[in-house]
C-alpha cells in the first residue's frame, strides 16, 4: 500500500471529523472537551498531510514536524477526555516530557543513526501512552461515578464505550510495536501488511474515539442542564418540581412494597420581618444557614428541597408518623438553637408532618401536610403538628381538638 495514498484517505476522514466538531459546536455551544478535540483533529490533519509529502519534501518536515503534530494531536485528545470529565489532566507533565524525548529520539534515528524500526516504535509509544492515560482516567471516573437517583446515569454508557475504545487503541499501539520488532519493515513508503493494517485500525479507532467523546460531552451537557433545572440557585437544594417527581416515584414504590413514608413541610417563622428589618441579603444568608442546619439533622437518604420562598419540604423514606415527628422535633430544635445569624437573630421554624395513607395521591398528602403546617402557625409558631386525617383514620382525636397531643413546643 502506497503510504502517501493512505495518508490522503486519513486526511479526508480527519477533515470530516473536524467538520463534525464544528457542527456540534455550533449546535450545542459550550460542550466540554470539544474545543480540545477540534484542536487535536486539527493537529492530526496537519500531521498526516505532512506525512503524505514524504516523497517530495525533506525529512525534518515529513518526519520530525509531522510526528510532532501527531504527538500534539494525541496529547490534545487526552486533554479533551480530561476536560470533558472536568478532571485534572494528571498526565500533562509526563506527556510533555515524553513528547520532547520522543522528538529527540526521532531526530537521532533520522539523521544520526537512521533506523526505521526505532522510529516506528517511538511513533507508537507516544500515542499509546496518551490513550492508556485516557483509559485510566475514564476507568477511575467510572468507578467514582454515582449511580441511581441524582447520579450520573446518562453518561455511564458513553464513558464505558470511550474507555473501551481507548483500551483498544492502546492495545493496537502495543501490538504494532511487538509485530514491528518481530517483522521489521524494509521501508515505509510502501506499507507492508502490518503497517497498513495498523494505519487502518488506527484511523477507525480514532474516528470512533472522537465520536465517543462527543457522545460523552453531550451526555454530560444534558445532565448539567437537568441538574440546573432541578436545583435551586440560592440553597443548592432540589426545587419543588424535582421534589414532587421524587415523591411521586416514592409513593408508587411505597404502595407496591406496602411501606410507609412521611413528608415534612417546614416554614421559617416571621421571615418577612427579617427581610424588612435587615434586608434581602441577610434574609438569603438565613435561608442558607437554615438549609445547612436541616441537612445536618437528616440522613443522607432523606430528600430535602426548597419548596417555595422560605418553605422546605422533606421526604423521609420508610418512616412512619411517630418517627417523622421525632425527626421534625429534632429539626425544630436545631434551627431554634442556631447562633451566629446576621445581627444575632434567633430563627424558629414551624413544621407540618404527614405520613402516606394507602393509595393516597401526592396532592392529597401534600395538602394534609400543608394543613398541619398551617395549624402550627395558627397555634403560635415554633411547633410541630401531625396531620389531622391520618390521626383520625388511626382512631385518634384531631390534633387541635386535644391541645398538647401533637403540638410540641
Ligand atoms: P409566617 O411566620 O406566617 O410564615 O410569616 P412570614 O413572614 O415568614 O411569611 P410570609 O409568607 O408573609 O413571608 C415570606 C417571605 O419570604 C416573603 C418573601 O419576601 C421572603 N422570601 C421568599 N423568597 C426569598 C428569598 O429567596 N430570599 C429572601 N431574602 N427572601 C425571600
Ligand atoms: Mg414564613
Ligand atoms: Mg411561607
Amino acid at each position: 500500500m502506497y503510504m502517501p495514498f493512505m495518508m490522503g484517505g486519513y486526511a479526508a476522514a480527519v477533515l470530516l471529523m473536524l467538520a463534525g466538531c464544528r457542527v456540534v459546536t455550533w449546535s450545542v455551544p459550550g460542550l466540554r472537551g470539544v474545543r480540545f478535540l477540534t484542536w487535536g483533529f486539527g493537529c492530526g490533519l496537519a500531521g498526516v498531510i505532512l506525512m503524505a509529502l514524504r516523497p517530495f519534501a525533506p525529512a525534518w518536515l515529513t518526519i520530525l514536524l509531522a510526528n510532532l503534530a501527531i504527538y500534539a494531536a494525541q496529547f490534545l485528545l487526552y486533554g479533551a477526555v480530561a476536560d470533558c470529565l472536568g478532571a485534572w489532566p494528571g498526565f500533562r507533565r509526563a506527556g510533555l516530557a515524553l513528547m520532547t524525548v520522543a522528538l529527540c529520539g526521532m531526530a537521532w534515528f533520522t539523521y544520526v543513526d537512521p533506523d526505521l524500526t526505532a522510529r516506528i516504535l517511538i511513533s507508537s509509544a507516544v500515542p499509546g501512552s496518551c490513550t492508556a492515560a485516557s483509559a485510566a482516567l475514564l476507568l477511575r471516573h467510572l468507578r467514582k461515578a454515582p449511580r441511581g437517583i441524582g447520579g450520573s446515569a446518562t453518561r455511564l454508557p458513553a464513558m464505558k464505550a470511550l474507555a473501551g475504545i481507548q483500551i483498544l487503541l492502546t492495545v493496537q499501539h502495543l501490538l504494532r510495536c511487538v509485530l514491528t520488532l518481530l517483522y521489521p519493515p524494509a521501508q515505509i513508503l510502501h506499507l507492508d501488511l502490518i503497517q497498513a493494517a495498523y494505519t487502518y485500525t488506527n484511523l477507525i479507532l480514532n474516528v470512533a474515539g472522537g465520536c465517543g467523546l462527543i457522545w460523552l460531552a453531550l451526555c454530560i451537557h444534558r445532565e448539567d442542564l437537568e441538574a440546573r433545572a432541578e436545583t435551586d440557585g440560592l440553597t443548592g437544594l432540589l426545587n419543588r418540581r424535582a421534589f414532587e417527581e421524587i415523591l411521586t416515584r416514592e409513593l408508587r414504590r411505597a404502595r407496591v412494597a406496602t411501606t410507609s413514608l412521611a413528608i415534612l413541610l417546614t416554614d421559617i417563622d416571621r421571615f418577612k420581618e427579617v427581610n424588612d428589618s435587615l434586608g434581602h441579603q441577610a434574609g438569603d444568608e438565613v435561608l442558607r444557614r437554615v438549609t445547612r442546619a436541616l441537612r445536618e439533622s437528616l440522613r443522607p437518604a432523606d430528600v430535602l428541597s426548597r419548596f417555595g420562598g422560605e418553605e422546605f419540604a422533606i421526604l423521609l423514606r420508610d418512616t412512619n408518623l411517630g418517627v417523622a415527628e421525632e425527626v421534625a422535633e429534632r429539626l425544630r430544635l436545631h434551627v431554634a438553637g442556631l447562633t451566629g445569624l446576621p445581627s444575632g437573630l434567633h430563627i424558629t421554624i414551624s413544621i407540618g408532618v404527614a405520613a402516606n395513607d394507602v393509595n393516597e395521591r401526592l396532592e392529597e398528602l401534600v395538602r394534609r401536610c400543608d394543613e398541619a403546617l398551617y395549624r402550627s402557625k395558627r397555634a403560635g409558631r415554633n411547633l410541630v403538628t401531625l396531620s389531622r386525617e391520618y390521626q383520625t383514620a388511626a382512631g385518634m382525636a384531631p390534633a387541635d381538638a386535644v391541645p398538647g397531643l401533637s403540638l410540641t413546643s
